[in-house]
């Protein structure tokens, strides 16, 4: 979408350019009967096209780059959070904001052990012990530091 509207753009300015220069080369040497008016029309109708194929490229760019921050912004919505409890995941010093689909480690894990699957329970137990969940399986809070 962005290269279509891009090359557009420079279709354009390249278009007003060439007549423009058209129409300058008339002015330098004008046909006889007036047409020394019609090429200098031709040269300013070239330039105002030019400038209108460079306000498209700049359009489109900053098109691209708003619609770049609109999918940035959607993308953190919809992976940097927890759908359940709402912690920051992926976070470097915190082994619970882990991301397991969108939901972090420290609910899945404990979604899992209470469901008694053993894999789960063991590492829910490691975890209580390492202090990173309380002694009923919640994880604490991210670390501060
Ligand atoms: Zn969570």
């Amino acid at each position: 979408m962005t290269k279509i509207g891009k090359a557009i753009g420079w279709v354009v300015f390249g278009f007003g350019i060439l007549l423009g220069l058209w129409g300058w080369f008339g002015t330098l040497n004008p046909p006889a009967n007036g047409g020394y008016e019609v090429t200098r029309a031709i040269a300013g109708g070239g330039a105002v096209i030019a400038l209108i194929g460079l306000g498209i490229i700049v359009m489109v760019r900053q098109m691209s780059f708003a619609w770049r921050r609109i999918e940035s912004r959607i993308a953190e919505q919809t992976f940097a959070e927890c759908t359940l409890c709402a912690r920051a995941l992926n976070v470097e010093n915190d082994p619970m904001s882990r991301d397991c689909g969108g939901d972090c480690w420290g609910c899945i894990g404990k979604i899992e052990a209470d469901e008694a699957w053993q894999p789960s329970v063991d590492y829910v137990q490691l975890e209580i012990g390492e202090g990173w969940r309380f002694p009923d399986g919640t994880a604490k809070p991210t670390p501060t530091n």
